[in-house]
């Protein structure tokens, strides 16, 4: 008789990385996490592929170790990874995808607003061979009006302005293949941004449309404090434009005000206009102020040099190399690095 070995076992036994990591950052999820993990179990094992997950505990102060603990004390396909405090979301998430051996990994949150039914379609795409899935938000369940005009504005905005191209209505879920972790691996910017970086590291990404679902149990654990924050970090991480509309302004400024000094100089010159002290006094601070907005715009430029130099993001990410009609996909050693 055969004996019954389940797919998740057989690749622990073997030592092989699974097929699949579901990494779940989460912070005092103690309502939700029993019904997280038995969801996500249900729908990992109609897969047929091996799998494991790993929760990242960011410092919870509830019982949610203590849970988690537990669960992967009865089921191997459970790892945890515990931070020694709260770090925030996003470095929550970088340090479970430094833990993470999938071939492919997820992120999710663990409040089950995203799905855990997608799954199984976002390792279809997978398999077509996109190294990214992203899940995009077709509509918001039971979110505040004002939480849903600000997401949908920031991601018009970003848009609009970012560096490279971020898909609108996408959150952290998202599916992304081996080759694309090692890069992320590369990236130890702070502050971060997931998606961005995600965004920024390329290859072929595509989107799954899903309905975002209400908080299973428990609060949000981003107030508008930290969403500000957030946006102002992707803003300045993946725009220049703020600094490029503040010199285009000093230089329409320092253009608009040297005309007109130099109208008001020839007309005095010529006896056209009698300019009294008050009004040299006035050019003479016009002058000063526009040199110093100039100085600012300047200062400005050099910083956001700096600021992209200190990030120390590889200068390009090699997709592939082809050398006599045959194409050989690169591995993460192929990159261009900074000196
Ligand atoms: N989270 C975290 N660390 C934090 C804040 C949040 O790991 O400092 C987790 C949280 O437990 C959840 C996910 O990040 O799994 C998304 O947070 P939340 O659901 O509160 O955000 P929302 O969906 O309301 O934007
Ligand atoms: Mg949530």
């Amino acid at each position: 008789m055969t004996p019954f070995v389940r797919v998740d076992m057989l690749s622990s036994m073997n030592n092989l990385p699974p097929t699949l990591s579901v990494v779940i950052p989460l912070l005092n999820e103690e309502e939700v996490l029993s019904q997280t993990y038995t969801e996500l179990k249900q729908n990992l094992d109609a897969l047929g592929e091996s799998y494991e997950m790993v929760f990242v505990d960011d410092g919870s102060t509830d019982r949610s170790r203590a849970i988690l603990t537990e669960l992967s004390g009865r089921d191997s396909t459970v790892r945890v990874v515990a931070l020694s405090r709260n770090f925030g979301h996003e470095m929550a998430t970088t340090a479970g995808l430094h833990h993470a051996h999938g071939r492919a990994v997820i992120v999710m949150d663990a409040d089950l607003q995203d799905p855990p039914e997608l799954i199984g379609e976002f390792l279809a795409k997978w398999r077509e061979g996109y190294e990214v899935v992203y899940g995009v938000r077709l509509r918001r369940e039971s979110e505040s009006m004002l939480k849903k005009a600000t997401s949908y504005l920031f991601y018009r905005l970003m848009a609009r302005i970012a560096d490279i191209k971020f898909p609108p209505d996408t959150g952290d879920f998202r599916l992304m293949d081996r080759r694309v972790l090692d890069v992320y691996r590369q990236l130890n910017e702070d502050p971060r941004f997931f998606r961005g970086l995600i965004s920024w590291i390329g290859f072929r990404q595509v989107g799954v449309g899903f309905i975002r679902r209400p908080r299973y149990g428990g609060i949000t654990k981003y107030r508008y404090s930290k969403l500000l924050k957030l946006a102002l970090d992707t803003i300045t991480a993946f725009s220049t434009l703020p600094s490029l509309i503040i010199t285009l302004t000093a230089i329409g400024c320092i253009m608009a005000s040297s005309f007109i000094a130099l109208v008001v100089f020839i007309g005095w010159l010529f006896g056209r206009w009698d300019i009294p002290a008050w009004g040299w006094v006035s050019l003479g601070f016009l002058g000063l102020w526009n040199i110093q907005f100039g100085c600012l715009a300047l200062l400005g430029e050099y910083i956001v040099r700096t600021h992209r130099h200190v990030q120390h993001r590889p200068l390009y990410v090699l997709d592939a190399l082809i050398e006599n009609g045959n194409n050989t996909p690169t591995t993460t050693s192929l990159f261009g690095v900074r000196s």
